[in-house]
């Protein structure tokens, strides 16, 4: 990225915007986003991440024929890069995922496991829009986007194409304020119900749900074992599990939870910040793919 009079004309209005500035503007330039989905909702976002100037967007709708109008944005963002998303392979080369609703590929998952922040959309029963966003990957005390959700379609979603150009701005403007931290981050503890025949909006908080099949699928308490053979019984159990599945461990504080997370991590295995579980601990463990 080359920061001259170039750079700072083409996004001097950004960069008078309290909360952005040039050093957030440089931000989203080095940004990395990618963007699950294939449909309007998705270009729509594309569009935004390149006239915001973000670094690099990865799309499952990428290269840009047949999108005139992002190929017109790039034309003006000339550092900005729109490049094809390979799931899961790329997850680990991202800032942010944004999973639009209209491809099969669980964003949440992806997420969950590499530990990205998300934002999602998709339609509910009732011809409405729900948005939310996930942190549970970097944060199991907050619920991830299948906590107390209804289940994931395994379709591509139907839209309500009255909802497409709403969804699209919404889903581009939680990403801005997500990478570059500024405003409220609503949508990681709520979600956002969007109803486009009447313009109404709900705001519906959301709570991690401990029996959530996706932020933790299994378990495994050690409170009663001492290490090191903590950490044996937690290397048991997940030589037993499939790659992406996450493990929810209960274990005490002291030696425990200062040895194992150390020991997992050596192995490979990304562990979450320890939370408390009454006079207990607990983390999540996950099994990468790889
Ligand atoms: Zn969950």
């Amino acid at each position: 990225m080359t920061i001259d009079s170039g750079w700072a004309e083409r996004y001097s209005r950004q960069i008078m915007l309290a909360g952005i500035g040039g050093n957030g503007q440089r931000r989203l330039g080095e940004a990395r986003v990618g963007i699950i989905g294939s449909g309007p909702a998705a270009r729509t976002v594309l569009l935004y991440m390149v006239a915001a100037g973000v670094g690099v967007a990865r799309g499952e709708t990428a290269p840009i024929a047949g999108m005139p109008e992002v190929a017109h944005a790039l034309a003006s963002n000339p550092a900005c890069r729109i490049e094809p998303l390979r799931l899961p392979e790329d997850a680990a080369h991202l800032d942010l995922l944004i999973d639009t609703g209209e491809s099969a590929i669980d964003g949440n998952r992806i997420a969950l496991q590499w530990q990205l922040p998300l934002l999602g959309a998709m339609p509910t029963e009732d011809g409405r829009i729900r948005l939310a966003g996930s942190r549970a990957g970097a944060n199991p005390n907050l619920p991830c986007m299948a906590c107390g959700a209804p289940p994931r379609q395994t379709q591509p979603a139907q839209w309500n194409t009255l909802a497409l150009p709403a969804t699209g701005c919404a889903l581009a403007s939680e990403a801005i304020k997500t990478l570059l931290a500024i405003g409220d981050p609503t949508l990681f503890t709520a979600a956002l119900l969007f109803d486009p025949l009447r313009a109404e909006y709900q705001t519906l908080p959301r709570t991690r749900d401990p029996a959530c099949p996706c932020c933790a699928t299994e378990f495994i308490d050690i409170t009663i074992a001492t290490c090191p053979m903590t950490f044996v019984l937690v290397k048991l159990k997940m030589e037993t599990m499939a790659p992406g599945q996450r493990l929810r461990v209960r274990l005490n504080g002291g030696e425990p939870l200062t040895n194992l997370p150390l020991t997992l991590r050596d192995e490979g295995w990304p562990v979450s910040p320890p939370w408390t579980e009454g006079d207990a601990f607990g983390l999540l463990v996950t099994k990468l793919a790889r």
